[in-house]
């Protein structure tokens, strides 16, 4: 079914579904849909499915199913005894390929720790047991660990990796703190998964970023210095690459990835990136602004960038009622990218505020700071310093105005 959907149809969700096991190394043989309007709370398929699932995976020789949605507990292990194959959910399947691409040490920690507490709701009750599960998609860990299937076992392991976690947030902090002190325009960049977000990123920055035909390629989020020419004046941004956005994501990984996707929160400005070749991406764009909400991520400015149109007719309109700004792209031949670096100088200088005063000759540095980061109308070097008019961000407004 799909529940919360937005143009988005039961063979959409099931073609991203084939994607994600695609992805998570798996081959896929088939498909089913079963029209009903709510899953069977017992069985998830009624009894006629069931019949015609049981045939199909004798005649593929396939080990296992995975559910479009996420299956309950008495869900799974009915499946579980009356086909007596793998079964996976979408949740499962999805952490499964989290853990196989985390590469940094947070998202690491975060991986497990989503797989845990899934796991930790799976093994109360008399339900299915993990150890049934083994090998293959759906049961592996970061870095190809195995995944505990005792409670007590889990449940300390849990708190170490939460203990672990907020260890390496406070330093993360730190870091943060440290670059906002550098006035430095900070965009991160969102956008579902597979839109192109790397491959932008790369183009503008010659970054060496993974970009896959895949979802996740790209789990840890990644920042880069972009410097950019425009007339007479050179600025420098950082650019925020983050993970790829999917519907019926997990709250698990919502939650485990909220401090993820906080490098969001911290940012100046959001840069959009659309696939617009998908015939489903309006319904993509709502799924972006409607996770962003559950981030608390409201007011910033956001530009969209309609990227692949290499793949569409110039006649097709493109349009984003949350945008700023929008404009058309293609991250792979180039086109359009000579644009990118006025619209953001438009963002920050819309942003500027006036500021007059007087620099002492001992906080020189904050001049520099304001030619490099700002503008400088007038200035005038009198006894007391250098008397100054100068548009600059609020930010760095506060920093002067101390
Ligand atoms: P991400 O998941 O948003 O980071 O997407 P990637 O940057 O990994 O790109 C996903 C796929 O789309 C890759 O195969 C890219 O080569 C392809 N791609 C990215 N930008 C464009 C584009 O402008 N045009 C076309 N045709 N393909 C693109
Ligand atoms: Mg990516």
């Amino acid at each position: 079914d799909d529940r919360e959907d937005y143009s988005f149809s039961t063979e959409d969700s099931l073609s991203e579904l084939a994607e994600l096991a695609e992805t998570a190394g798996a081959l896929v043989v088939g498909r089913m849909i079963q029209k009903l309007p709510a899953p069977h709370p017992g069985t998830y398929l009624g009894s006629g499915k069931i019949d015609e699932l049981k045939a199909v995976l004798a005649q593929t020789e396939a080990d296992g199913i995975i559910a479009d949605d996420e299956l309950s507990n008495s869900q799974m292990s009915a499946l579980q005894q009356l086909l007596d194959c793998k079964i996976m959910d979408r949740t499962m399947l999805i952490l499964d390929i989290f853990a196989s691409h985390a590469r940094s040490a947070e998202g690491m920690l975060q991986v497990e720790l989503a797989q845990l507490n899934y796991r930790m709701t799976r093994l109360t009750g008399k339900g299915i047991s993990m150890s049934r599960l083994g090998g293959g998609i759906g049961t592996r860990g970061p870095g190809e660990k195995k995944l505990e299937v005792d409670r007590r076992v889990i449940r300390n392991r849990i708190a170490l990796l939460n203990r672990e976690l907020r260890e390496l947030q406070s330093h993360r902090d730190t870091t943060r703190k440290m670059r906002s002190r550098n006035n430095c325009p900070v965009f991160a960049i969102v956008g579902y998964t597979n839109v192109g977000k790397s491959t932008l990123l790369n183009a503008l920055t010659g970054a060496d970023i993974l970009a896959q035909d895949q979802l996740f390629a790209t789990l840890d989020t990644t920042t880069r210095r972009y410097t950019y020419h425009i007339s007479n004046n050179s600025r420098e941004v950082l650019l925020t690459d983050t993970v790829g956005f999917i519907r019926k994501l997990p709250h698990h990984l919502i939650e485990a990835f909220k401090s993820t996707l906080r490098e969001t929160e911290y940012a100046d400005y959001i840069i959009h990136v659309v696939d617009a070749s998908d015939p489903a991406c309006s319904g993509s764009m709502e799924v972006v602004y409607s996770i962003l909400e559950q981030l608390s991520i409201k007011g910033k400015k956001i530009i969209t960038l309609f990227n692949k149109t290499d793949l569409i007719s110039e006649n097709v309109e493109l349009r984003d009622a949350h945008a700023k700004r929008t404009l058309r792209i293609s991250a792979k031949t180039g086109a359009g990218l000579d644009k990118i670096p006025e619209i953001l100088e438009e963002m920050i200088t819309d942003d500027y505020i006036a500021v007059t005063g007087i620099i002492p000759y001992s906080k020189l540095d904050i001049l520099n700071e304001i030619r490099k980061n700002g503008r400088v109308t007038s200035e005038k070097y009198t006894e007391d310093g250098v008397e100054l008019s100068a548009m600059v961000s609020p930010a760095l407004a506060g920093v002067i105005l101390e």
